[in-house]
Order: C-alpha cells, then sequence, then structure tokens
C-alpha cells in the first residue's frame, strides 16, 4: 500500500522540524510494510510577503487527492497573526471539514513538569477540541448590523451537528480509555452558545451510561489543569477554549517541543492533517536546535489514523524510550545540547517495529 502524504512545511521551525522527521518515519513505513509518497507544498508567510497569500486559490483542490496532510508550523514575525490562521489552517480545518482537533497531553518518563511533584505517567490526558466554528467562526466585523467604525463585532457559531460530533468523539474516546469525559464551557457568562453546548453533552451522554461525565467552567478548568492535572482523562471543549487549555497541556508536560495533534475530518472524506502545537518560534528558527519531538509524535498520529498501527506505535515507543533515557540526545527546551537531528537520529536507532 502506497500512500500520498502532502507536507506543508510551512515557516519558521517548521521545515526545521518536518524534515528532519520525514527519514524516520520512512523507516517506520519499511519496516511495517508499507510505503507513503510525499508532495511538498511550500505555502505560508513567505509566499504571502511576496504574493500576497498564504496558500494559492485552488490549494484545497491541491491537496484533496492526498491521504493525510502533516503540517510544520506558520506563523511570522512580520505577518499578523489573524492574516497566517485565516490564510492557511483555518482554511484547511474548514474546508477539509476537520471538526475534531485532537490534542494529547502526557508526561513521559524522563520529562520533568514544570509542576512540583509530578513524575512521568502521572498526566496523561487528551483534549477534543471543536475545530471549524465556535468561537472562530468568520461572522462579524465592524460593519456588522450597521455599525460604524466604533464598535467591531465577534459572534460564536455553534451547531447541532458539530458540536454533537466533537462531543460523540470525546464520549468514544471515554469508552476506550474507560475514563471520564470533562466538558469546558463559560455557560454562567455565554448563556445561549454554552447552554446549548450543555444540552448537547446532556443529550449525549445518556447514550454513553457507563462514561462518567464531569463539567467545568473555563476559568475553574485554567486552574485544575495546573493544580490537578492527574485527574483529567478526556476533555471536550469549544475551538477557543480548547486552543488556550492546549497550550497548558502542552507546557505541564514538559515543552510545547513535545505536544502533537491530529485536526480529524472523522468521515474520512477529506484529508485530515496532523501538525505539533507549537507555532514557528521565530526565537530559535535557524539554529537547529527545535525540538522535533511534536512533529514525530504527530506523524504517529498520522500513521495511526492510517490504520498503520504497528508504525504508529513504534514511532510512539521510540520516543518514550528515547525521553526516557538520560543519556539519549536532548533538544534545549528539554534541558539537553543535542540538535535536532541528532535526536532524529537516536530515534532512528531505537526504531522496532
Ligand atoms: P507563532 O506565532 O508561530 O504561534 P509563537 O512564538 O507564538 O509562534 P511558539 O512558536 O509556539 O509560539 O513558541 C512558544 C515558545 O515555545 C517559544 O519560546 C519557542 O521557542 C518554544 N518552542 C515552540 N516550539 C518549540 C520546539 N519545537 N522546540 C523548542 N522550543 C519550542
Ligand atoms: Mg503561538
Amino acid at each position: 500500500m502506497a500512500y500520498e502524504i502532502a507536507t506543508i512545511p510551512g515557516d519558521g521551525i517548521g521545515p526545521e522540524v518536518v524534515d528532519a522527521a520525514l527519514p524516520l518515519f520512512e523507516d517506520a513505513a519499511d519496516a511495517a510494510g508499507f510505503s507513503f509518497e510525499t508532495e511538498r507544498f511550500d505555502w505560508g508567510s513567505e509566499r504571502y510577503v511576496e504574493e500576497g497569500a498564504m496558500m494559492p486559490d485552488d490549494g484545497l483542490d491541491r491537496l484533496e487527492s492526498s491521504d493525510s496532510i502533516l503540517l510544520g508550523a506558520v506563523g511570522h514575525p512580520e505577518v499578523p497573526d489573524h492574516v497566517t490562521l485565516h490564510g492557511l489552517l483555518l482554511p484547511i480545518r474548514k474546508g477539509f471539514d476537520q471538526g475534531i482537533c485532537k490534542r494529547p497531553s502526557v508526561l513521559f518518563d524522563g520529562i520533568e513538569s514544570p509542576l512540583r511533584g509530578y513524575e512521568g505517567g502521572d498526566i496523561d490526558f487528551v483534549v477534543y477540541r471543536e475545530n471549524t466554528e465556535g468561537e472562530y467562526a468568520d461572522v462579524g466585523g465592524r460593519e456588522h448590523l450597521g455599525f460604524d467604525n466604533d464598535v467591531a463585532v465577534q459572534s460564536g457559531v455553534f451547531t447541532r451537528d458539530a458540536t454533537e460530533r466533537i462531543v460523540r468523539a470525546a464520549f468514544d474516546a471515554a469508552t476506550e480509555r474507560e475514563g471520564k469525559v470533562t466538558s469546558i464551557t463559560k455557560s454562567n457568562a455565554q448563556a445561549h452558545s454554552m447552554v446549548f453546548w450543555d444540552d448537547i453533552v446532556e443529550e449525549i451522554g445518556d447514550e454513553y451510561p457507563g462514561v462518567e461525565v464531569e463539567r467545568l467552567l473555563v476559568d475553574a478548568a485554567s486552574m485544575d489543569f495546573i493544580r490537578r492535572p492527574e485527574q483529567f482523562d478526556v476533555v471536550v471543549a469549544s475551538n477557543l477554549f480548547g486552543d488556550i487549555l492546549t497550550d497548558i497541556g502542552a507546557i505541564v508536560t514538559g515543552s510545547m517541543g513535545l505536544a502533537p495533534s491530529a485536526n480529524i475530518n472523522p468521515e474520512g472524506e477529506y484529508p485530515s492533517m496532523f501538525e505539533p502545537v507549537h507555532g514557528s518560534a521565530p526565537d530559535i528558527v535557524g539554529q537547529g536546535v527545535a525540538n522535533p519531538l511534536a512533529t514525530v509524535l504527530s506523524g504517529s498520529m498520522l500513521f495511526e489514523h492510517l490504520g498503520e498501527q504497528a508504525a504508529a506505535d513504534a514511532v510512539w515507543d521510540a520516543v518514550t524510550e528515547q525521553v526516557a533515557d538520560p543519556d539519549a540526545p536532548r533538544t534545549p527546551d528539554l534541558g539537553g545540547e543535542a540538535a535536532t537531528e541528532d535526536v532524529v537520529a537516536d530515534l532512528r536507532d531505537r526504531l522496532s517495529v
């Protein structure tokens, strides 16, 4: 079986981590008895600066035939963040109906959490973030509803379909993990969308009588992600809240450089996209020291999504083994001095399928 994987290395450290990780993915595929071809799309902020668009008009058409997309990072000090987000990431997530963003937060053995008293294995939860609408829906503006330039309106859109889909994905995950679901809202302040969300959680929850449900307001959840992260299992949240909470989830498990994510089109009608949670990290770009592990783990999630579980496990296990080994190379974000390339070379030695 040969897959087509589209790569969008993007900006900043994106190309550094994607280019470094690909040979490891090829090894894993080889060993597991399949192959893939990559097609590289050099889209991102540089293209925006030169041509006024992050990607071409027919960008989605060109990606559509691929089995999966691997993305590095987008972001550029001279391009406003809302341009990079709305010019590439959001159109892909929305255009390919990638309604489910899955972001695991795992504190590996051998990794130091900034939280006192936490050791490897203590933190292991996954956030299911709604990925196509909510607070990121492109509704509003300064002229919206006839307001003048002194008022800007930003509305959220929560549809039953998208909300049910993310909530159901969370309950399915909790069933598989034999764990619980924590639903995050701000229902006290946002009395329309978030109450609607609560109602849907209750309805879907009734279909899963074996799964415990916990509800938290996002302010309390932000505190509890730091105060008691070990008590979370599957967390389900809207687009904005999920975005914020997963940065906390990434840092309490050691480094932004370790956090992977998947943007999944659950029906498989369109390609899903896999990317590290971190951004373009302009402060370390070009130094060759970006941590590739978030991208490597995203590749593991990509293989899992393709149904290539052996390769997915091999990649994930190589990372687990490496970070647990005090003598293994580590990038500076994990307290070491190793280069991106050294970390991948060591992983390739450890790979066993
Ligand atoms: P962007 O605008 O693209 O989101 P950012 O600066 O807002 O960029 P990140 O790129 O996520 O956010 O960087 C946040 C911090 O984490 C920076 O100090 C960066 O160096 C660090 N960081 C992010 N990714 C990595 C990585 N892969 N390896 C090492 N450090 C990283
Ligand atoms: Mg950022």
